[in-house]
């Protein structure tokens, strides 16, 4: 009997275990929440779109049917790559014949000091939920009182897409509280990047198309400019401009989790652990890593680039890495990462969005882009979720009316009608420790 430990539920972990659990490799995934989170759907629970219990799917729900994945709840403190062990927070210690690491990624502050104390990081459901609450009580604060100059602007760090997408559907929240009557006018999103473009992998139409949508929807582009300070009312930044703001957004990039880094293995790149071309550890037999924690290569040979953090990236890895154990059960050879490229994508508002489809980056910007993006998130989805119908009928809704007129930041949003037991609903900690 051939066994393995998954670290990290999210796309990749759940991936790898549901590839090794269908060749009856019996296989542990440890988290420390009891629950997957679909994280390219945050910023909707951050802006109200959302509740966050539905992009947040327990972990044994999804390995209810799949009799040889257990689900174990606990924090890994600890990792030995040589041992292919973790050890947990309630002091037990799991070996396993294979380890695979898909712990995900936790924001990188390099070093700007205050950011990591006063700024909002978005890589969670919990992290969503605690900016909706804050922002939902700035914005009742403001309605009872005349609140100082600044307080309720967002400054969003980082113009990659999750800080456009974060910036776009805030500025829509904005607006849609105007025409309520819940807003008075001073509040303002400002998008900070030290690049002179937004959007920097994609090309200069998408770019320009972002612009133009982001700066149309009243969102302030400071590019060319980058965070010194973050302090608890105002960012310094580098041409010496003061902001006021009590809501500062990390959307400044990402490096890899801290459980890698003592585990044995040089981590590379971005802090996170360089894989073979099959996905596994150099020097480390058994360990393999998937999904965010890793440089996955775009392709076989020395020195190939390595693919984006993506959803796809990591469903794709995680999945082919239990494959790939189960290879070696079966005393094949394992293979090289294949990566079937859908392109990347991202949406600016409800409305709009830009996508470069396909491994040849066929470009599209507006309602063909928003059917692209929703056809990659509802094949994602369908990995943790087989109720794809219900987040497709939320997404067209969401695109098409005018929530405008109904969004509230302290009303319940629509929800996606999963039709889910009550078990299924999952524990959110808010105070739970970030990745
Ligand atoms: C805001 C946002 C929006 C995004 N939007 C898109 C998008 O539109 N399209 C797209 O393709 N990609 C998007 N991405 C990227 C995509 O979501 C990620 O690439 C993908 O989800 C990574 O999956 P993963 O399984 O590698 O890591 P994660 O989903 O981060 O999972 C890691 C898991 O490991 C667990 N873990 C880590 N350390 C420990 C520990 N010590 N003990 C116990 N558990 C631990 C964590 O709790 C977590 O569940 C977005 C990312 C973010 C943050």
């Amino acid at each position: 009997m051939t066994t393995a430990l998954v670290l990290g539920g999210g796309l990749a972990g759940v991936a790898a275990a549901q590839a090794l659990g269908q060749n009856a490799v019996t296989t542990t995934l440890v988290d420390r929440a009891d629950y997957h989170q679909f994280q390219p759907l945050l910023y909707q629970v951050a802006t109200s779109q959302l509740p966050a219990e539905d992009i947040a799917r327990p972990l044994r729900t999804i390995f209810a049917a799949e009799a040889d994945v257990d689900v174990v709840v606990q924090d890994v403190v600890a990792a030995s790559f040589a041992d292919r062990s973790l050890t947990l927070a309630d002091g037990r210690t799991l070996t396993a014949d294979h380890l695979v690491v898909a712990a995900g990624g936790r924001p990188n502050f390099f070093g700007i000091p205050g950011a990591a104390e006063h700024t909002f990081p978005l890589y969670s459901v919990a992290d969503a939920e605690r900016l909706r609450r804050h922002h939902r009580a700035l914005v009742t604060e403001a309605a009872g009182t005349q609140v100082e100059p600044g307080a309720l602007d967002i400054v969003v760090v980082g113009g990659g897409p999750t800080g456009v997408e974060v910036s776009g559907a805030l500025a829509e929240l904005f607006t849609a509280l105007r025409k309520a009557g819940k807003l008075p006018d001073e509040g303002r999103v400002h998008l900070v990047d030290r690049g002179h473009a937004v959007l920097g992998p994609f090309s200069e139409r998408a770019q320009q198309y972002a612009h133009r949508k982001l700066t149309d929807d009243g969102v302030l582009l400071r590019l060319g400019t980058g965070v010194d300070a973050v302090h608890p009312d105002h960012v310094e930044l580098s041409d010496g401009t003061h902001l006021p703001t009590r809501t500062v957004i990390w959307a400044g990039g990402e490096t890899g989790p801290e459980i890698v880094q003592s585990a044995g293995a040089t981590t590379g790149r971005g802090g996170r652990l360089d894989v073979r071309p099959d996905l596994s550890v150099e020097g480390f037999p058994g360990v393999w890593a998937v999904g965010d924690v890793a440089n996955v290569p775009s392709g076989p040979g020395e020195g190939v680039p390595t693919l984006p953090q993506l959803g796809s990236v990591a469903q794709q890895s995680g999945r082919w890495a239990g494959e790939n154990v189960a290879r070696l059960t079966r005393g094949e050879a394992t293979r090289p990462f294949h990566y079937k490229d859908k392109g990347i994508m991202a949406m600016i508002g409800r409305n709009a969005a830009v996508a470069e489809v396909g491994a040849h980056r066929h470009e599209v910007d507006g309602p063909l882009a928003f059917a692209a993006w929703l056809g990659v998130h509802a094949m994602l989805l369908s990995g943790v979720h087989s109720r794809t119908d219900a987040f497709l009928s939320w997404a067209w809704d969401y695109f098409d009316r005018d929530h405008a007129a109904t969004v509230e930041s302290h009303d319940t949003p629509r929800r996606i009608a999963w039709g889910d037991d009550s078990q299924d609903v999952p524990h959110i900690d808010l105070g739970a420790p970030r990745t």
